[in-house]
């Protein structure tokens, strides 16, 4: 059965009834307090944690989460600083049998650990805003991206990077494309389908607009195929490096423009539709457990990552049936926030179908970066650790090209093996465009 045919994965109509999950219920102050006595310490959440399985010191996602709650009801205790050690994968939240929801109370532990507790001085709080404000770096670098380029990719730059800030000098800097989505988008002349009654509005999010544009413009056209209207609206970074870093006002100012600009087009009969599952999984997720912005739950029940759209939407599988594209082979991993969205056997469902090509799917480990994390030069041991798995099963598939929807994890498969990484899209865009 297709996730787009699963009964666990809600339609449209059931998404309009979402409810925001309320952890916080009489609470007007984020805090750490309810929602833990769900907890009945069965610690399958600490055995899913990528994280504890690879780094002693960290004592996983049930500790971060209703331990620190109750440590902190017992007195004034401060949050235990190896929360910042947890990556945000969210597998943790899968993983409860009790529906604790463990990602929003680490969110909520992080942003008052780094509140409280972290010196605003300190070269981890300076890098780590840095790194979560990538949205503000990629705007200025994208305007000189060769001269950008050039000197992020310098080994001296690099060094320094790392001395400096902590960045490590491990990995190349994912190069600024000559034009952005947006510009292209403008050039153009926007939109090319009119449509009363197909409307998508396209959450496009940092990377695809500053660094991988070609995976924003096969979304354009794979859905001007299908006879929708798109719109792209002004947006902000959709708040996932910030949420993992503890960064809860940046993400907060970022969310309030999303939410603005898009329940507005909501209102006009347009679906969100995000082409990163990290993007998606915030707009869905993170934003109605973490903010009450009015239009956050509207947001949050109209968004959707592409395919999945497409499935519930469309025959894709009948389109796919009837295409081909040239003889490939692909090596597919299913991004941890893709499967917190259900979401991790799309591509290899709807692929598999495809003249032309051959697809495996590489297994269920995490590729170990989780947006920022492995960007930290203390954490990129651990994270080439945990990637391990990912990459040893690449090697063993028969494609040597990897496929994924998420540009951090497309990284670390690039910067394990060697392959180029395409997105979904852009195989979508070759057979049907
Ligand atoms: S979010 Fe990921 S890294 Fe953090 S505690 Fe949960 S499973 Fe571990
Ligand atoms: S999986 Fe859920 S119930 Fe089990 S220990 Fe973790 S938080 Fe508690």
């Amino acid at each position: 059965m297709s996730d787009a045919e699963n009964p666990s994965n809600p339609t449209p109509d059931e998404q309009t009834d979402f409810e925001p999950v309320q952890v916080f219920d009489d609470e007007t102050e984020m805090d750490l307090r309810p929602g833990a006595d769900n907890c009945y310490k069965c610690t399958s959440c600490d055995t899913s944690c990528p994280v504890a399985e690879v780094d002693d010191d960290f004592p996983g996602p049930k500790f971060q989460g209703p331990e620190q709650w109750r440590l902190k009801r017992k007195g004034d205790e401060d949050i235990d600083d190896s929360i910042m050690s947890c990556s945000n994968c969210m597998r943790c939240d899968n993983a409860c049998p009790s529906s604790v929801p463990l990602s929003q109370m680490h969110n909520t532990a992080r942003g008052e650990y780094v509140d409280e507790q972290m010196d605003k001085l300190s070269r981890e709080y300076i890098r780590n805003r840095i790194l979560s404000n990538y949205r503000i770096m990629a705007e200025i670098g994208s305007k000189v991206p060769r001269l950008t380029n050039f000197a992020l990719n310098n080994s001296v730059v690099q060094k320094v990077n790392e001395k400096v800030l902590g960045i490590t000098s491990e990995r190349d800097f994912p190069e600024f494309a000559q034009q952005t989505f947006r510009e292209w988008w403008h050039e153009r002349g926007g939109a090319r389908v009119s449509s009363e009654e197909k409307k998508i509005a396209y959450f496009h999010g940092c990377y695809s607009n500053y660094n991988t544009p070609e995976v924003a413009k096969a979304l354009v056209r794979v859905f001007e195929v299908f006879g929708y209207e798109i719109a792209v609206p002004r947006q902000r970074c959709s708040g996932t490096p910030m949420f993992a870093n503890g960064m809860l006002d940046d993400a907060e100012r970022a969310a309030e423009v999303n939410v603005s600009e898009f329940s507005d087009l909501i209102d006009e009969g347009y679906d969100v539709i995000a082409s990163c599952t990290s993007c998606s999984m915030s707009l869905r997720q993170e934003y109605p457990e973490l903010f009450e912005f009015h239009g956050t739950a509207e947001v949050s029940a109209h968004t959707y990552e592409a395919m999945e759209y497409l499935r519930i939407h469309e025959d894709l599988e009948a389109e796919i049936e009837n295409a081909s594209v040239e003889e490939q082979s692909f090596a597919y991993h299913a991004p941890c926030h893709a499967r917190n969205q259900g979401l991790e056997h799309q591509a290899v469902e709807l692929f598999r179908e495809l003249d032309g090509v051959n697809i495996e799917d590489v297994g269920d480990s995490c590729s170990g970066i989780s947006g920022t994390y492995g960007w930290k030069d203390e954490k990129y041991d651990t994270s080439m650790k945990i990637g391990e798995e990912m990459f040893d099963h690449m090697e063993h598939a028969e494609g040597n090209v990897g496929m994924t929807e998420c540009p951090t994890c497309s990284m670390q498969m690039e910067h394990g093996t060697g392959y180029d990484i395409k997105h979904p899209l852009q195989l979508l865009e070759e057979a049907l465009v």
